[in-house]
């Protein structure tokens, strides 16, 4: 399917305006109003996750087998998966009155892009 194989080409997490992007190269016809519906069904279904960061739209991303780390550009704002592995996740104890039944890892910084933007000759003092 289309969607799918956006999430499989980008390699990092997607606004529903990115997948439908995408997706619409490989399926013309395909609607904005069907990649919303198709995502949040496959949220549902637990084969995507939503993620929502402060200051981002929503973000979609595949499932997959494991774990990874997030990684948002304090440049570009784009959010990547680093393909890494991290460290257990810390044991806690939450604060009475709260369930806990998510964690995230996420690092901040200058993704590449930027970093070789910011790096170019001729632009110090
Ligand atoms: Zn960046």
């Amino acid at each position: 399917m289309a969607i799918e194989r956006a999430f499989r080409v980008s390699k990092r997490p997607l606004t529903a305006a990115e997948v439908h992007e995408l997706a619409v190269k490989e399926m013309p016809t395909l609607g904005v109003r069907t990649v919303f519906r198709r995502l949040s069904e496959w949220v549902r279904e637990g084969r995507v996750v939503r993620v929502d960061y402060p200051g981002q739209p929503p973000l979609y991303e595949i499932v997959a087998g494991q774990h990874h780390p997030h990684f948002i550009c304090r440049d570009c704002q784009r959010v990547y998966d680093l393909d890494m592995e991290v460290a257990d996740v810390p044991v806690i104890n939450p604060p009475p009155g709260f369930l806990i039944d998510g964690q995230e890892t996420i690092f901040y910084g200058v993704c590449p892009a930027c970093l070789t933007a910011t790096s170019a000759p001729a632009t110090g003092t």
